[in-house]
């Protein structure tokens, strides 16, 4: 059976939606509101507050194919991506869900049966996994996963695993239990009949692969990590798309497959080189040549997957958190084109098009926003192909031994740890070696990593201190690491009660109950976080600030809400103390004033939205947003520099429909089809329910999915005001602006500043007219100054000439000239130059009364009579407590004291012996 990979994923879908599941959409690869995970790394992610028992799973069964990135945290995989064949960044993770229903025995049935009968794989290829228990957790072996395996699977082709392997936990405390792998073999005949499948499963083998998970969630474990059985148990499954493809399209390497040959394709036709799948590593092949080319290749076409989605998904490269997670991926893809496919200008983003063609009906993100996703990454190489070759200079200067004293590398803050680091430098390169400090130095701020620098090194005879460079980067690990470090304590239950109510779309004072508490420590700091069955409090998202205010208790404790944040579907409430009466009912009251300014900047933010898409066109997307209680910040695709009158018109149509006081139409619990029929503005990179809530502000205006709170009626926002419009990054453009009662104070400012100017000004008509006249005036002015100094310097040229001395050949000048500026001085000290051969001048001034020194010295004395300039005015300088420096031929000095300047002259004249 010959199935293309988009048949092999509806295969997957089909199967399970015949056993009774619901199939979902795909979260979005970037995730938000989880301070633990960056970016999707498994199917799960998107259900994780149904396992941990915050919210109620829509269906019991479920089932998808979940874009997933494993490049960050506990899942790594970036160092094998291209250089094996089955570990991609961004990869397709097929899921089948049981969420209190069935368990074990289904998942085991329906794994074999789509596996064999749907896909027909070889029964005897297969192998699969059981947890064989843990002594020191308390753990049997899960005899049940391996009687389930037993009515299907060979004795011998059923493996026990350790808790590493067969043991799955979601982090350090919450769900978890034992997994069951299966695993597939794919050599040849001859190679199985010499050594069984069984010795090579999970021993990287690249031919013996693990294309399935089924994790039979039955434990929670607690931070003093114990175990405690799950009321409901859970089955999560997790199958690589691109290994399943492989292994049923017989081939040995995912690369050779549909899904990524197109894009090997393309890449081998412009580069002009040839892929060959079969490239072995320097040492293992011939040359190596060959392989680091295939490696490039394949490097290209798994990163630009996990790029385009990334940013697809809102998460633009940049220089922090995910952002710089994603830059650093595109980097390795540039490099690596770079340096063995011969790409010097920017190449990657060609395939931006290809692949969005590709996943069209699988996840249409990408190809609906194709034009600016390209357009980003194309940015991006730009800039990092300069930063290359900046470094590519830089290391030629670190080649360069004469120039010792032009390497610092490695600033620390602990300076004698910079004297060492520069010390061993200097130590390490007069041996021709690249010191594991700079080695460091280049790939974090130019992004080299070792292999390229080892290999540019090779070029010129030189090695690298590999380990030193281990050392350094670890180093820099561990310290990001302290600095990141949160330690969260378990949740301490006051009420059974799990039910969490939002109430602040209708009231900003609720009395409510806390259900439970935690402490956690950050940087030192000791706060608590705490959960309300109802609760007034808006948590941050959507880019809306959490709110802050009061816990009231009745014997009139008051405890400050600090910041507000949603954890897993969960309200939490940031305190510095802990409330003394915890099972008291509480008054949760929102600072109200706060809030105010919230919503006008919110609501603000919806009509800017449909304003520009009004004024710039349809292709206005938002990319992201800032709304606090000052300032509103909206981010947007649009190519080029919004124009002044672009804006004026944006200001326009919001203050417009501000004055038309339009009253808000909030629905909530929509069905999320229903509202897209309706024409509403839903956003990339967002992932929402099957009900959502939808913001209106007139019907043929703003209509747009939010879950932030809003103002009653438009007019309420008093008026609207743009204060900045700046580029963000390629294509992204941002837009910042203050509403209400920010601008009243902004325009009093600005007509207290004008009111300033006239006062200054004198009051008169046209203060605008006046300051150009007052500008013309003193350009003219200026003018005049120049002439006139110009003036007297020429007439003192003729008059200091005449008085020049002859002594030894050398004629000496020494005078105290009247000149308003240092300037100046130059200028006449040239012209006398140009007339004086010989010369030996110094010329004294007090300027403003401070000393100025000016020593000037013909070329001809300073090879022929030693005379230094700048070791002379150093000399003099002394005589009016100062100092200076310069060229051999020309130097200045200044000082403290003016009355010195006599001793300078006679002190020169000891220079002339
Ligand atoms: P491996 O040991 O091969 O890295 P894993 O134990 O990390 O796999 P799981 O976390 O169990 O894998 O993920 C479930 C499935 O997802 C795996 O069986 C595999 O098919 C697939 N998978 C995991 N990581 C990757 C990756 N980086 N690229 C492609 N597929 C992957
Ligand atoms: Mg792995």
């Amino acid at each position: 059976m010959n199935m293309t990979a988009q048949q092999i994923r509806q295969a997957f879908l089909d199967f399970f939606a015949s056993k009774g599941h619901t199939i979902v959409p795909s979260a979005p690869i970037v995730v938000k509101n989880d301070p633990t995970l960056m970016f999707t790394n498994a199917g799960m992610n998107q259900f994780k507050d149904v396992f941990l028992g915050e919210a109620a799973a829509k269906a019991p069964r479920v089932a998808d194919t979940q874009r997933c990135l494993r490049v960050s945290g506990k899942h790594n995989d970036l160092e094998e991506v291209g250089v094996d064949t089955y570990h991609h960044t961004m990869f397709e993770m097929l899921g089948n869900w049981s969420f209190g229903d069935y368990f074990k025995k289904e998942a085991i049935d329906w794994s074999w049966e789509l596996l064999t009968s749907v896909y027909g794989l070889e029964k005897d290829r297969l192998y699969v996994t059981y947890f064989e228990g843990d002594e020191k957790e308390g753990l049997a072996k899960d005899q049940e996963a391996y009687d389930f395996w037993k009515q299907y699977v060979a004795e011998d082709h059923i493996l026990p695993g350790n808790k590493k392997d067969n043991f799955w936990e979601m982090g350090e405390t919450g769900p978890c239990g034992p997994c069951s792998e299966i695993h597939f073999d794919g050599r040849t005949d001859e190679e199985r009949a010499k050594v069984s499948g069984a010795e090579l499963v999970n021993n990287d083998d690249p031919n013996v692969i693990e294309i399935w998970n089924n994790v039979f969630m039955q434990f929670n474990r607690l931070k003093d990590s114990s175990l405690h059985p799950l009321p409901a148990r859970h089955v999560d499954t997790g199958m690589g798309f691109e290994r399943l493809v492989r292994v049923l399209q017989g081939k040995t390497s995912n690369y050779d497959t549909d899904v990524f040959m197109p894009l090997i394709e393309f890449i081998s036709d412009k580069s002009g080189k040839t892929y060959y799948p079969e490239a072995l590593p320097p040492g293992e092949g011939l040359g190596g040549a060959d392989w680091n080319e295939a490696v490039a290749m394949r490097v290209m076409a798994d990163h630009i997957r996990a790029i385009s989605f990334a940013i697809a998904d809102g998460q633009l490269p940049s220089n922090n958190k995910a952002g710089y997670v994603i830059r650093r991926i595109l980097r390795r893809a540039v490099r690596y084109s770079y340096q063995y496919l011969g790409f010097k200008e920017p190449f990657l983003n060609q395939l931006v098009p290809l692949l969005a063609e590709q996943f069209k009906g699988v996840f249409d993100e990408l190809y609906s926003q194709k034009d600016f996703v390209q357009k980003v990454v194309l940015e991006e190489e730009f800039a990092f192909l300069r930063t290359l070759e900046s470094g590519l200079r830089r290391f030629n200067t670190y080649f360069d031994i004469s120039n010792e004293q032009g390497i610092v590398t490695h600033i620390d803050e602990d300076i004698s740890e910079h004297v060492k680091i520069k010390r061993e430098n200097i130590e390490s390169r007069r041996n021709g070696i690249v010191s594991g400090n700079f080695a460091f130095e280049l790939s974090d701020t130019f992004g080299f990593p070792l292999d390229l620098t080892e290999l540019i090194a090779r070029e010129k005879g030189w090695t690298v201190d590999a380990e030193g460079f281990h050392k350094a980067l670890e180093l820099q690990k561990s310290r990001s690491r302290a600095a990141t470090a949160i330690d969260t304590g378990d949740w301490i239950l006051l009420k059974e009660d799990d039910t969490v109510t939002f109430t602040g779309y209708d009231e900003t004072e609720t009395v409510a109950h806390i259900i439970k508490y935690r402490k956690v420590k950050a940087k030192g700091k000791e706060q608590f976080q705490l959960v309300l069955d109802k609760t007034p409090f808006y948590a941050e998202s959507g880019g809306q600030v959490g709110d802050t205010g009061d816990l009231i208790f009745p014997d009139g404790e008051i405890v400050k809400t600090t910041d507000t944040k949603k954890e897993n579907g969960l309200i939490v409430h940031f305190t510095d103390e802990l409330p003394e009466s915890l099972d008291d009912a509480l008054t949760a009251y929102v600072d109200p004033e706060r809030r105010f300014n919230i919503n006008n900047n919110h609501s603000a933010t919806h009509l800017l939205h449909a304003a520009m898409k009004q004024v710039l066109g349809s292709h206005v997307n938002q990319k992201g947003s800032l709304v606090n209680a000052d300032y509103l910040r909206f981010d947007f695709s649009h190519f080029s520099k919004v124009t002044e009158e672009e804006l004026a018109q944006i200001e326009i149509i919001v203050n417009q429909k501000i004055r038309e006081n339009i009253f808000l139409k909030e629905e909530r619990d929509v069905p999320y089809q229903q509202a897209l029929d309706s024409g509403v503005t839903a956003l990339f990179g967002e992932k929402y329910g099957d009900f959502v809530r939808v913001i209106t502000f007139d019907d043929s205006f703003s209509k747009e999915l939010c879950g932030g709170t809003h103002v009653k009626a438009t007019g309420q926002i008093g008026y609207f005001k743009i204060i900045s419009e700046s580029a963000v990054a390629a294509g992204v453009r941002r837009i910042e602006a203050i509403t209400g009662a920010g601008v009243e104070k902004y325009i009093n400012e600005q007509s207290q500043l004008v009111h300033q100017l006239k006062e200054l000004l004198k009051n008169p008509k046209d203060i605008a007219k006046s300051i150009e006249t007052l500008l013309e005036e003193n350009n003219r002015l200026k003018k005049e100054i120049e002439k006139a100094v110009n003036e007297k310097a020429s007439g003192l040229k003729t008059e200091l000439a005449q008085k020049a001395e002859s002594v030894n050949g050398i004629n000496f000048i020494a005078q105290k000239v009247a000149l308003p500026n240092a300037e100046a001085i130059k200028t006449l000290a040239y012209h006398l130059k140009d007339v004086v051969n010989d010369l030996f001048l110094v010329l004294v001034a007090d300027i403003d009364g401070k000393p100025n020194i000016t020593v000037m010295v013909a070329e001809n004395l300073v090879k022929e009579r030693g005379l230094n300039a700048g070791n002379i005015v150093r000399e003099l300088a002394k005589e009016v407590q100062g100092g200076g420096g310069g060229q051999p031929f020309f130097a200045t000095a200044g000082g403290k004291d003016v009355s010195g300047l006599d001793r300078v002259l006679e002190k020169a004249r000891g220079f002339l012996s």
